[in-house]
């Protein structure tokens, strides 16, 4: 297998250009990373990679956020709004509950734009600049249009987003707009967005920041190295296993990169690598219908439905990176329903931490392989939440309190206080 965890490094390409290249992950054909553009490969179509001479270790990084880990970057700095650096909250309560030996929260809903897709789009828009393009297109379930809206804007370059319309967060609808994204609402669902987006960059009309573009999973690495760095900085070893939501398993492939990367520099034992752990929707499982069936391939599922629609996706274009990452770590990946997450989403928000629902589904996973025991009371494990509470208002009114009218005077107030609440979750 290409993609396995092994403390071989791989043999430097005649195309390398200052130790770095671009290498498919299905037929091993190499390309110059600034050259040309292109997102998947020209012989077989397959997914491309980011891959370097030296992979970097833990001694070289220094400074703060994503541009901390330039060594481990293709380019040494980028169109940066202060991205990463995110926190890893202990959750004590939500801890005990879920009974693991430790739980802590990374939540990329503290990054610029508010996800994780930051990370992505400081390296990609900065390649975008590199190459010399400057109209930028994605489409999106409604994060990805709101980073690319900011870096883009930020960079100078047109951007453009499709977005399936009805179904994107008003949130995000908003930063897209504000940051002056040309906003294209597509009659379909996203999976139909990307097939035209794809199109369109194939054509050479827009160039492409979907995570289909191997330069955005560079950035997104940055979560899981923060995550070991903070988690041995608190524990004094590194998570038994890192669960986070899965929509085009972009993440997923950028983790076990991540980790892959630690192993041939010499800095982690495969065995040491955080068992992956995939959640999906119930509505929108594809890959954990792969993970579970042990097949090689995704099946595309036409029809999705989810209230957590930053994972409303049914042909995850990652999945030849994500699934070996799953099954070479020993992690596994489940789904949840709607209800699962919109619990977890109060349980988060409990101990303060306000995420979209896409988010919690991370929490609402960890707590039924808990309860199944596929998850054991001994680990020690990180949720990845990806995105903030605001993105999604809606959804935060609809799972929490209603607000109670009350008369303009304190007596009334009173009143309505000593009375029952009219209504509660
Ligand atoms: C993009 C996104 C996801 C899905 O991430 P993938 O890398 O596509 O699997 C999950 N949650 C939120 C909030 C997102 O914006
Ligand atoms: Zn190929």
């Amino acid at each position: 297998m290409s993609l396995s965890l092994s403390a071989e490094t791989p043999d430097v390409s005649a195309d390398a250009v200052d130790g770095v290249w671009l290498e498919c992950i299905e037929c091993g054909e190499t390309y110059a990373p600034f050259e040309d553009i292109r997102y998947t490969c020209d012989e077989c179509d397959g997914l491309l990679e980011v891959r370097y001479a030296e992979p970097a270790t833990f001694s070289e990084f220094e400074g703060e956020g994503v541009w901390r880990y330039s060594a481990a970057l293709p380019l040494d700095e980028g169109v940066s709004i202060q991205e990463g650096a995110t926190p890893l909250y202990e959750v004590p309560r939500l801890e005990a509950d879920v009974g693991v030996e430790a739980l802590r929260i990374k939540h990329e809903g503290m990054n610029p734009t508010g996800s994780f897709k930051d990370r992505g789009m400081t390296v990609g828009v900065a390649v975008a600049r590199e190459l010399g393009v400057d109209r930028l297109a994605c489409a999106s379930t409604g994060n990805t249009s709101a980073a690319l809206a900011a870096y883009g804007s930020r960079g100078g370059a047109e951007v453009l987003v499709l977005l399936p319309a009805g179904k994107v967060a008003a949130g995000k609808v908003g930063q897209a707009a504000l940051h002056d994204a040309r906003i294209l609402e597509v009659d379909g669902n996203f999976d139909a967005c990307l097939d035209i987006v794809r199109d369109l960059a194939d054509r050479g009309e827009v160039y492409l920041l979907n995570s289909l573009n191997p330069f955005r999973l560079e950035g997104q690495k940055t979560i899981g190295l923060e995550i070991l760095e903070a988690f041995q900085a608190d524990y004094g070893t590194w998570p038994d296993r890192i669960v986070l939501p899965v929509g085009n398993a972009g993440n997923t492939s950028a983790l076990y990169k991540a980790f892959r990367e630690l192993v041939q520099a010499g800095e982690l034992e495969p065995e040491e690598v955080p068992k992956l752990t995939g959640v999906q929707a119930e509505g929108a499982a594809p890959m954990v219908e792969a993970i579970e069936n042990g097949a090689d391939e995704v099946r595309r599922w036409e029809e999705v439905e989810t209230i957590a629609t930053a994972i409303r996706i049914g042909n995850p274009v990652n999945a030849p990176k994500a699934l070996p990452g799953i099954r070479e770590t020993g992690g596994t990946a489940v789904s949840v329903t709607d209800e699962e997450i919109t619990d977890a989403q109060r349980e988060l928000a409990a101990e303060g931490v306000g995420v979209e629902p896409a988010s919690a589904a991370s929490v609402a996973g960890l707590r039924k392989l808990r309860e199944e025991g596929v998850v054991s009371a001994d680990e020690q494990v990180v949720c990845l939440t990806t995105g903030h509470l605001l993105k999604d208002p809606d959804a935060a009114a609809n799972a929490g309190n209603e607000p109670e009218p009350v008369p303009a005077s304190t007596d009334g107030v009173l009143a309505s206080l000593a009375s029952e609440r009219s209504s509660d979750q």
